[in-house]
């Protein structure tokens, strides 16, 4: 598939994953990679997966056409349509790493630490540089996991559709 070439040229020497369309490329350090962390990032691309269907009305290729006008029309960042579909991801993400056990404050201090990194610097080109915004967002999505922990709908919300 020539999209899965340039995805590989794009992806060399990156330690990303990158969704476009149904293919998932993964990082070169896959290997390397804990089953916990790979666990987290699969998570984090199905829900790309899906964002990408869902853009499309059902047709991946769609999607692909729709985001990637998007993303180029949001250039410079700030409020970008990709920041929304991170946050979607991330909090895919986030509810993975919670069930398999990473519960303790900790874990949500090392996330806002991650997410700040990721939301306002220049790997995803400064989608959405407020660190105070991110981190109520990601102390928000930490709450909404205790309580969905209370309720036992953690699995639930993993796997439903958006
Ligand atoms: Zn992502």
């Amino acid at each position: 598939m020539w999209w899965a070439r340039v995805m590989d040229r794009f992806i060399k020497g990156r330690t990303i994953a990158t969704t476009i369309g149904n293919t998932i490329a993964i990082p070169n350090n896959w290997a390397l990679m804990s089953p916990r962390a790979k666990a987290e990032l699969l998570i984090h691309e199905a829900r790309h997966l899906e964002q990408f269907r869902d853009w499309g009305c059902g047709v991946v290729w769609i999607g692909v056409v729709v985001l990637a006008v998007l993303y180029i029309l949001a250039l410079p960042a700030v409020f970008t349509v990709r920041a929304h579909l991170e946050r979607q991801a991330y909090e895919q993400s986030m509810r993975a790493s919670y069930m398999m056990g990473n519960k303790g404050p900790e874990y949500k201090d090392s996330w806002k630490q991650f997410m700040v990194q990721v939301f306002t610097g220049r790997l995803y080109v400064w989608m959405w540089p407020f660190k105070r915004k991110v981190e109520q967002w990601v102390d928000t999505v930490w709450y909404k996991l205790k309580i969905e922990d209370k309720m036992e709908l953690l699995e639930y919300n993993l796997w439903k559709p958006i």
